[in-house]
């Protein structure tokens, strides 16, 4: 594996691949590696003649107040990792390197953008947009690789990608999650093994739903009660939102049919944690 800092290296890179017609995927990160990310890669592996992982902490999604110098960060564990995965490439620039003096253009996905976490944290999908933008362009592959945990990012890198007439294949990949339930995140580290435990509410609050729909309940107001009604029992849990929509528009459901996405976000401890299930109700 070899590791890439320079942005046009690493385009280079990759055009050269391009031009020898060997398939490339992508995964970018930001780092402090578990499972969903292993599992990104393990996808992007078994699809793919060139895999390459980005690794860079996004200051441009952070809002002011939250988590970026904090940050878990461990450059050689994660190196060795995707070693171990057989990635080719490990793509990890510089702040700089991305945002050099002067820079000033930003991807605004509307819309999709201002809901659900776009509420709670103003700008951050800007960043995500103007990141995933920027790494599109300096990783040209055939294929990126999103997780499916992040529910609302994935509807909006896809529908930046189809707007904007990115070249590109994006993959969403289901969640990975703890023997527990709780959906694996660099941020679960942030938890107490009090607030861990307290955690395991969220994932259980999704099975409920996942119940009452298997039960036949078609009602969203009475899933989003019901959810609400438990989660609302675990002092350490302060729900920010749960919303009940489409996949593609999230535009909010009352009758549940197609493809329904139940998301959520919720504060525990320091950590702001996120989690959502996907059915196919036909
Ligand atoms: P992050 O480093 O947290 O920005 O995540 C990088 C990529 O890994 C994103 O596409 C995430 O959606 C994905 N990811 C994070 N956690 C998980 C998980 N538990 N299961 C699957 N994918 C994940």
């Amino acid at each position: 594996m070899e590791t890439v800092k320079d942005p046009n290296v690493m385009r280079e890179k990759i055009q050269k691949a391009r031009a020898e017609s060997r398939v490339v995927g992508f995964v970018p990160t930001m780092g402090f590696f578990h499972e969903g990310h292993l599992q990104l890669m393990r996808r992007a592996r078994s699809e793919c003649d060139i895999v390459v992982v980005s690794l860079f902490v996004n200051p441009t999604q952070f809002g002011a107040g939250e988590d970026f110098e904090d940050y878990p960060r461990d450059f050689e564990r994660d190196k060795q990792m995707a070693e171990k995965e057989g990635v080719d490439f490990l793509f990890a620039p510089e702040v700089e390197d991305m945002y050099p003096e002067g820079f000033s253009t930003f991807v605004e996905v509307e819309g999709l953008s201002k809901i659900m976490c776009g509420k709670y944290r103003p700008g951050h999908f800007r960043g995500v947009a103007t990141v995933v933008t920027k790494l599109f362009n300096i990783v040209p592959a055939h294929k990126a690789y999103f997780g499916q945990k992040d529910a609302q990012q994935l509807a909006i890198i896809r529908r930046m990608v189809t707007d904007l007439n990115i070249p590109i294949e994006i993959v969403g990949v289901v969640t990975v999650r703890e023997p527990d339930g709780l959906a694996m995140s660099s941020r679960n580290i942030y938890l107490t093994p009090e607030e861990r435990k307290a955690a395991t509410i969220l994932y259980r609050a999704l099975k409920t739903a996942v119940e009452m729909i298997e039960k036949g309940e078609k009602d969203a107001s009475i899933i989003r009660e019901e959810m609400k009604k438990l989660i609302s029992e675990e002092p350490l849990v302060s729900l920010e939102y749960i919303e009940i929509c489409d996949n593609i528009y999230l535009k909010p459901l009352q009758a549940l049919s197609g493809k329904v996405l139940i998301a959520l976000a919720a504060r525990v401890g320091k950590a702001r944690l996120i989690d959502n299930m996907l059915f196919d109700l036909g």
